[in-house]
């Protein structure tokens, strides 16, 4: 036996180990991750449909205050022909210029009256807005509650991948950095687990039986072995 392939191989193997452990770690802390975005995604389509209506209300306002500017200036207008229509002395431009004032007049009625309507329309907006507004805060709180209660549950998880995290760095320290990439590679080949132990002939990483000769030379550990079926790196768990 070569003692440091040996110690390479103890190295790989608490690598897989923190490797496997922290791969299950993960596995949870996404799944309340994703809990997360879950309850993050529903408030954002709250708050889509509240800014919607928000832009509803303002052209509302907009169209609002167009009518008051046209009043303003139909206003002015019929001001104006007042003055006008006492030093008129021709009997036809007074018909006309009366006409006109009547037009002027109907026209402001017309907006007087659709504005009357939009003020309804606003005000029943505004009470919707206001309802929807404080429906949102309080489904805001109430998925800072749940986000801050599923990052509780998955404390101990937080915390224990930090742990391995740590202990992965201080073993990939101890390793050569050819060994880090064969184990690297051998991790990325066999789906997260790139070291496995071969007991009575069988590889536990494919479960294929290796051959005799394969198996004492594993045995003797002069080197690093990878299974012929699955390229994981392998090592004799002596059985
Ligand atoms: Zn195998």
């Amino acid at each position: 036996m070569n003692p440091s392939v040996r110690e390479e191989l103890d190295i790989l193997i608490r690598l897989q180990e923190t490797e496997t452990r922290a791969s299950e770690l993960r596995v949870t802390i996404q799944g309340v991750e994703q809990q997360q975005s879950r309850l993050e995604e529903v408030l954002d389509r709250e708050r889509s449909a509240l800014d919607e209506k928000s832009e509803a209300l303002a052209s509302l306002r907009k169209q609002y205050e167009g009518f008051e500017d046209d009043l303003r200036y139909n206003e002015d207008r019929l001001k104006k022909s007042e003055q006008t229509l006492r030093t008129v002395t021709n009997n036809r431009d007074y018909q006309v210029l009366l006409r006109e004032m009547d037009d002027n007049r109907k026209a402001n009625g017309r907006m007087q009256e659709a504005m009357v309507g939009l003020i309804d329309q606003i005000s029943a907006m505004e009470a919707e807005l206001a309802d929807i507004q404080a429906r949102v805060d309080a489904e805001a709180l109430r998925v800072e509650e749940q986000k801050a209660e599923l990052m509780a549950s998955c404390s101990r998880e937080v915390a224990a991948l930090a742990e391995l995290e740590k202990e992965h760095l201080n073993l990939g320290q101890k390793a050569s950095l050819r060994l880090l990439k064969r184990f690297e590679k051998a991790v990325s080949l066999g789906g997260g687990v790139g070291v496995a132990c071969v007991s009575s002939s069988i590889c536990k990483g494919c479960f294929m039986t290796l051959p005799p000769q394969f198996c004492i030379e594993l045995q003797r550990c002069n080197e690093i072995r990878h299974c012929p079926r699955c390229n994981r790196i392998v090592y004799w768990n002596g059985v």
